[in-house]
C-alpha cells in the first residue's frame, strides 16, 4: 500500500503516520526527518538544507524531488510506502505523479488533516520532540499529550524543541506554503484529491485535525 499524508506543520501528521507504519508495517518516510538527520550528521545535503529550514522555508527542488525519489526506490519500499511531508509544492506532486507512473507504482492512500492556521501554529510552539522518537506525541499546550514534567509521556525520554518551532517568523513562512491552494502544499494535495476523483483505486481521506488525538485515530482507521 503506498500511501501520502498531509497537514500542516502542528496538526498531528507524523504522529497519525507513526500509526499506520505500526499498523502496516509501511516504511515511513519523513522529508524533514531526513533533512534533520542530514543535518545532525553533519553532511553535505545537511548543510546546505539548514539554510532554508531555519527559515522555514523549502529546500529547493533540485535538492528534495531526486533525495524523496531514490528512497523510494530502496528496498524496504517494495511492498508499499508512507510519504509525510513531501509533495509540498505543485511541482514536487506533478513530479511524484510522473516518477509512480514511469515506474507503473500507484496510490492507494491519500489523507489529508484539517486544521485552522491559528491552532496549528499554537500546537507547533508547544511541540517537543522525544530524543528517542520524534512522533511520540508531547506537547506542553495540549493536556491530553503534556509531557511527564521535563520527560517523554510516552518513554521518559529526553524532551527538546525545533529551532524552527520556536520561531514566529518561520512558522508562519511554513504555513504560508502549506495553505497556498495555487501552487504550494495544499495544490498539490488538491492534485492528488482531482486524480483520486477519476480512479477507483485511489482513495483521498479528509480528517478533523481540532479533535483530540486518539479520536482523529479512530476517524483514520475508520475511513481506510
Ligand atoms: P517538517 O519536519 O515536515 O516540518 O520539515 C521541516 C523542514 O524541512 C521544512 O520546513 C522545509 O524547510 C524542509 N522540508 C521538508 N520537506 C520538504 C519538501 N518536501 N520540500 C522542501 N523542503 C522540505
Amino acid at each position: 500500500m503506498n500511501v501520502l499524508f498531509f497537514g500542516p506543520n502542528g496538526s498531528g501528521k507524523g504522529t497519525q503516520g507513526a500509526i499506520l507504519k505500526d499498523k502496516y508495517s509501511l516504511p515511513h518516510i519523513e522529508s524533514g526527518a531526513i533533512f534533520r538527520t542530514n543535518i545532525k550528521g553533519g553532511t553535505a545535503l545537511g548543510m546546505k538544507a539548514k539554510e532554508y529550514i531555519d527559515k522555514g522555508e523549502l529546500v529547493p527542488d533540485d535538492i528534495t524531488i531526486p533525495m524523496i525519489l531514490d528512497r523510494l526506490k530502496e528496498a524496504d519500499c517494495k511492498n508499499g510506502w508512507l510519504l509525510d511531508g513531501f509533495p509540498r509544492n505543485k511541482n514536487q506532486a506533478i513530479k511524484l505523479d510522473e516518477a509512480l507512473k514511469a515506474a507503473g507504482m500507484s496510490l492507494n492512500i491519500v489523507v489529508e488533516i484539517i486544521l485552522d492556521r491559528e491552532i496549528a501554529k499554537n500546537r507547533i510552539m508547544g511541540r517537543r520532540l522525544c530524543v528517542n522518537d520524534n512522533n511520540h506525541p508531547n506537547n506542553i499546550f495540549i493536556d491530553a499529550i503534556k509531557p511527564n514534567g521535563d520527560k517523554c509521556r510516552v518513554c521518559g525520554g529526553a524532551l527538546s524543541t525545533r529551532a524552527d518551532d520556536q520561531d514566529e517568523d518561520a512558522i508562519d513562512k511554513r504555513h504560508s506554503i502549506y495553505y497556498d491552494t495555487a501552487t504550494g502544499t495544499l495544490a498539490s494535495a488538491y492534485y492528488f484529491r482531482d486524480l483520486a476523483e477519476k480512479s477507483s483505486t485511489m482513495k483521498y481521506i479528509t480528517l478533523e485535525g481540532k479533535a483530540a488525538l486518539p479520536d482523529v485515530t479512530a476517524e483514520l482507521i475508520s475511513k481506510l
